[in-house]
């Protein structure tokens, strides 16, 4: 299938053909005809599957073909996003994929001056991407107005809900005009969320891309069994690999995060943790010298790496396995995309042995197993520490980030073993 056959307009066209697409990817496939034919949408896909053109190349399509020339520009389309770093990827996409309509879009997002923000919505746009938190401190000073819109777009909802956005998403719903055409995007669909979906959508027809099944098959797994306390050792000498130029790393916890930068710093590799504590400057800086491969290697827990996207990234490391089986497949998702290669390691100690076969049976296969390494598992049955409890803050849902507080004598010690090989 091409995109000619989708019906787009030559102004889109072209600028797909600049972008180097070829084949609309199958939420594309999908969505495209749906959108254009004016219908609610209920998308059921994550990053990397090509969900934004998916939704961006038919609303530029919708506004043009309705575009009233010579009046001033007013906000009829609004997509809104979790992070600022996914707001600033929509908004490129929409000005890479629109650069010949003429249309005028912008991001606003939290954590940095409002001033040249309230300065473009002034000059007037069509298309509006932002994160709830600004957004509505935009509306409450008379800077944005939600009249206008027609074509409105809540994106990653499943993070919104994680990230305790639900109260200002809901607030944003009840300011948008009835008559509008909605679409609902979300990895997962757990009951909340299709209650969410049902307040904003009208008689939706729903899209559902498992990217489970293609993004297995075309990256190379592998698993490497290993101790614990080895796996900072283990982490250095895989990266002895040069064909390794850049590599995304996670882990679960922020805190370790932070500590596997420590350890890469030391032996001189260039590392960068993005994670939930992070100023979004900090957060920005670092992705930006991971993308100019400034920074070999970036560490993220997951919360934080949802947003990211670097094309053609080859290599993923898990450092330690998720607690829940389906977010392997969002980290090993973030390579091979678009066709291009992948190969995503993941290091399992002892106790990480239960989550990889949630693993293997989510994923329907055996992940082969490398152990053409210096630090084999040993100690197949380590003594269990208690896990500690944590108490949620309201902004809450970044459990997956809230440092597990566990520290082990015994990685301590490894990691300065580490530390000190070279
Ligand atoms: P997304 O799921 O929107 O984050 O997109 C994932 C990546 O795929 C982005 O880097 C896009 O630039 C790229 N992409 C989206 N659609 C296509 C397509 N039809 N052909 C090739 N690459 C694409």
């Amino acid at each position: 299938m091409s995109f000619q056959s989708l019906n787009l307009i030559e102004p889109i066209l072209r600028s797909l053909k600049q972008e180097g697409y070829h084949t609309p990817t199958p939420i594309q496939q999908q969505s495209i005809p749906i959108i254009l034919q004016g219908t609610d949408l209920l998308g059921c896909a994550q990053t990397g599957t090509g969900k934004t053109a998916a939704f961006t190349i038919p609303i530029l399509q919708l506004l043009l073909e309705s575009k009233t020339f010579g009046k001033k520009r007013k906000i009829r389309s609004l997509v809104v996003t979790p992070t600022r770093e996914l707001a600033i990827q929509i908004n490129d996409s929409i000005q890479a994929y629109g650069r010949f309509t003429g249309l005028v879009s912008t991001v606003v997002f939290g954590g940095v001056n409002q001033n040249p923000q309230a300065d473009a919505i002034r000059r007037g746009v069509d298309i509006l991407v932002a994160t709830p938190g600004r957004l509505l401190d935009l509306i409450d000073q008379g800077i944005i107005s939600l009249h206008d819109i027609e074509y409105f777009v809540l994106d990653e909802a499943d993070r919104m809900l994680d990230m305790g956005f639900i109260h200002d998403v809901k607030r944003i719903i009840a300011l948008l005009p009835k008559k509008r055409q909605s679409l609902f995007f979300s990895a997962t669909m757990p009951p909340e969320i299709i209650k969410l979906s049902n307040t904003i959508l009208n008689n939706p027809v729903k899209v559902e891309i498992t990217p489970s099944a293609t993004t297995v098959e075309i990256i190379r797994l592998f698993v490497y069994f290993v101790d614990k306390g080895n796996k900072p050792a283990l982490l250095l000498e895989v990266l002895e690999d040069k064909n390794i130029k850049s590599v995304l790393v996670f882990t679960r916890t922020k805190h370790g995060a932070d500590k596997v930068v420590k350890v890469l710093e030391k032996n001189k590799i260039k590392a960068e943790a993005i994670h939930g504590n992070k100023s979004q400057n900090a957060r920005q800086r670092a992705l930006s010298n991971f993308k100019e491969q400034t920074t070999r290697v970036l560490v993220a827990t997951d919360i934080a790496a949802r947003g990211i996207d670097i094309e053609e990234m080859e290599w993923v490391i898990n450092y330690e396995l998720p607690e829940v089986a389906e977010t392997y497949v969002h980290r090993i998702g973030r390579t091979g995309r678009a066709g291009a290669k992948g190969t995503a390691y993941s290091f399992c100690d002892a106790e990480e042995k239960p989550l990889l076969r949630d693993i293997e049976k989510l994923i329907g296969k055996k992940i082969p197993v490398n152990d053409n390494h210096s630090f084999p598992l040993i100690d197949h049955n380590p003594v269990k520490k208690p896990k500690q409890q944590h108490t949620r803050s309201p902004r809450q849902g970044r459990a997956a980030e809230q440092s597990s507080g566990r520290t082990n004598v015994r990685s301590e010690k490894t990691s300065q073993y580490a530390a000190g090989r070279r």
